[in-house]
């Protein structure tokens, strides 16, 4: 019988990676672990970077300095013997027809079983200048050919997917090498059935100059000769841009085609704006509105009057008075017949919102109605029927307020306050509990456009640039641990003078009952031995609501001096008379959960502190933190900092954030495709009948793509 293979049969995007050549059970678990099933899978996963194979540095012209790629063939290798007990040295020597260069690695001792003379291998390093000669130290390597198969082939070695030009470099995955992964990639492009199908349009990518999906798979894993390695270095190769555009447009496809559905869709109530309603939100106005809040209220109050719900996201600084806003845009509604519901992360956030909004809205004629889950069981009740029967017109509660089964005579607009964790879907979900309400979303401190596009994509957004008048800058100082007792002595100056403070001390521990017991020893001591004629108070999180309402209540009305808080949330409370900020441990905290700690004070007219204490040593990256708090105080300019700093996961919260699984695209580097992609997005989301292929994809495997299932 005739065994003797065929072509191997053709693949398609979505055909399992079994399906390859050299891809057993073991390697299809291996590389599921990583999330890489299909071809496409394989096919939509970038290079770490890429080598110039094709022109390699001769190994006598190495120059110290530089990070070079050298070639050559093994001429003898082994383990040096050292002093040092436990430390090895493994040593080549590779040689090419120019010369000779030396490889040294640190216990690596493994390496003995890895290379052998007469390997051909390419190397990747640092090269140094040593009394011994020229080295590499540590470099990356790979094997091209095994002794013996090089002078089989007659000295140089030909093309092929590994050496002779410009090859793609990947992370390793478990036991595969990049050197096997090129393998596998390279087969995978060679049997991929043609053509492909491409959900970008034509014109898009015509207008953009970049190639069809096929071609710009292949020259992004195994570029032509003559691609500039720099640019394929900072992925900006027609090829490589394709990809990445073509993945954010299509999520950002997703995120319009829901915007443009819910355009179609109508509100059951009808908010109007006549001489009554102005005057009743005039008449609740304790000062006049920046021009940011003006600009901003009336972008909220036109889409109330739309038939369509609104989804708007409120952008604004850390006191730039969002509250306000919210506040005139319930009134509207209110004065509409219709409910309100105001939502927070927290229940301690739920209490002071629903203070401050009872203030607020004193001079009006709408009573507001806390919501929580430390209620007692009567008192839920009670306050349920409340709601229920539309006496309650504004509910302020925690994200409970969804899962309850609190039932609303007329829901028709939805605050959501200080949050980052209520994606997408959460959303879609919220609309089915009320009837299409309005709703209006609100970040804690601004987040970065990129973010903002991905996160909250399908909204709309407003802008809140200014601040109100007479806000001081805050001070802020960044001290070493070793000041404490002298920041102490600077905050008793400003209790002296009748002000607050506050300080902060995160969880630190990995444990948080450790940090629980830290906080509280460090409060006693405070009380005890650095402030004993003055009032500290403990916030943290394991403390029962009705103990933290307590404390926060008597901060409030200043009845404690001190306030020891453990984390960022539970400070996020509004007392105008608070003026220092001291943050323990400031290294630990993101850029944006610094800024929005130190927009705690400085919400009165006097002058206010923000001291952040560290820990030494600072890696390099707290240190450009710490740095850049203490340079800006502007919020918007922190978000995008912070998130070039930390990558988006951190910014967002990665847990049911909302932030897409994206493949290619990278919400830092790839900025300007990204907006690009929104606008396309947008502008094709009403045609997608002439995009088969995109529609399909938006349809059916959207969700799943991007990672968003589950959440909602
Ligand atoms: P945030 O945007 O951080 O939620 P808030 O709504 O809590 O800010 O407002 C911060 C403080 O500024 C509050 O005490 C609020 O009363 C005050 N405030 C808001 N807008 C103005 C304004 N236009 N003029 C004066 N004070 C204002
Ligand atoms: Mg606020």
């Amino acid at each position: 019988m005739d065994l003797a293979p065929g072509p191997a049969p053709l693949l398609v995007l979505s055909t399992p990676l079994a399906a390859l050549t050299g891809v057993g059970p073991r390697r299809v678990a291996e590389l599921a672990r990583v999330g890489i099933r299909t071809v496409d899978d394989l096919l939509l996963r970038f290079p770490l970077r890429y080598e110039d194979r094709s022109r390699l540095a001769p190994l006598a012209q190495l120059e110290a300095g530089h990070t070079a790629t050298v070639a050559g063939t093994i001429a003898s290798c082994g383990l040096r013997p050292t002093r040092r007990p436990g430390f090895t040295i493994f040593e080549a020597v590779i040689r090419d027809q120019s010369g000779q260069a030396r490889a040294l690695w640190f216990n690596q001792r493994f390496l003995r079983d890895v290379f052998r003379r007469g390997q051909h291998v390419v190397l990747y390093g640092k090269v140094e200048s040593t009394p011994w000669g020229t080295q590499l130290t540590n470099p990356q390597y790979e094997i091209l050919a095994e002794a013996g198969e090089i002078e089989a082939r007659d000295g140089e070695p030909t093309r092929s997917a590994h050496h002779g030009r410009i090859v793609p470099i990947y992370e390793r995955i478990g036991a595969l090498t990049s050197r096997i992964q090129r393998d596998l990639v390279h087969q995978a492009l060679d049997r991929l059935a043609e053509p492909i199908d491409d959900p970008l349009p034509d014109r898009v990518a015509e207008g953009m100059a970049l190639p069809a999906r096929g071609d710009a798979l292949r020259q992004t894993h195994f570029p032509g000769d003559g691609t500039d390695l720099e640019t394929l270095n900072r992925f900006r190769t027609p090829a490589q841009v394709r990809l990445i555009f073509e993945e954010f447009f299509l999520f950002q496809l997703g995120l319009a085609v829901r915007r443009r559905e819910r355009q179609g869709e109508a509100k059951p109530h009808v908010i109007q704006v006549d001489a009554r309603v102005r005057e009743a939100a005039r008449a609740m106005l304790p000062f006049a509105l920046t021009a940011g809040q003006r600009a901003a209220l009336a972008e909220i109050v036109e889409d109330l009057q739309r038939p369509e719900p609104m989804h708007r996201l409120l952008q604004g600084d850390v006191g730039a008075g969002k509250t306000v806003v919210a506040a005139l845009a319930a009134v509207v509604a209110m004065e509409n017949d219709l409910q309100v519901a105001f939502m927070v992360p927290t229940e301690l956030l739920a209490e002071q919102h629903a203070r401050t909004l009872t203030r607020l809205l004193e001079p009006t004629r709408f009573p507001v109605l806390l919501v929580t889950g430390s209620l007692t069981a009567a008192e839920r009740r009670s306050r349920r029927t409340a709601v229920a029967s539309g006496e309650a017109a504004l509910v302020v509660g925690t994200h409970a307020l969804l899962e309850e089964p609190v039932t609303f005579r007329r829901l028709g607009f939805v605050v959501i306050d200080e949050q980052h964790r209520f994606g997408v879907l959460q959303r879609a979900r919220l609309r089915e509990k009320g009837t299409l309400p309005d709703v209006l979303v609100m970040t804690a401190t601004p987040i970065p456009r990129t973010l903002a596009l991905t996160v909250y994509g399908d909204l709309d957004v407003s802008m809140m640039r200014d601040r109100p008048p007479g806000r001081q800058r805050v001070k802020t100082t960044v001290r070493p641990e070793a000041r404490r007792d002298a920041v102490h002595a600077f905050v008793r100056q400003e209790l002296e003078r009748g002000r607050q403070a506050y300080i902060v001390y995160p969880l630190v521990e990995e444990s948080e009952k450790i940090d629980v017991r830290a906080a509280t020893a460090m409060a006693d001591t405070l009380q005890q031995d650095v402030f004993p004629e003055y009032r500290v108070g403990l916030v943290h999180g394991r403390l029962p609501a009705d103990q933290k309402r307590d404390v926060m209540t008597a901060f409030i009305n200043g009845d404690v001096d001190v306030l020891v808080s453990t984390t960022v949330v539970e400070v996020g409370v509004d007392v105008p008379n608070a003026t220092v900020m001291v943050v323990e441990h400031a290294e630990r905290f993101g850029l944006s959960q610094l800024h929005q700690l130190r927009g705690r004070v400085g919400r009165g007219a006097a002058a206010s502190h923000c001291i952040l204490l560290y820990q030494s040593p600072l890696s390099d990256e707290a240190r450009a933190r710490l740095k850049g708090i203490a340079a800006s105080d502007d919020g918007f300019v922190i978000a995008e900092k912070d998130l070039e700093l930390r990558g988006p996961g951190d910014v967002v919260g990665t847990r049911q954030s909302g932030l897409p699984t994206l493949r290619v695209g990278d919400l830092v580097r790839d900025r300007d495709l990204l907006l690009r992609a929104q606008a396309t997005a947008r502008a094709w989301a009403g045609t997608l009948a002439d995009l088969p292929a995109a529609r399909r994809f938006v349809d059916e495997a959207w969700q799943r793509r991007f990672g968003l299932v589950g959440i909602g």
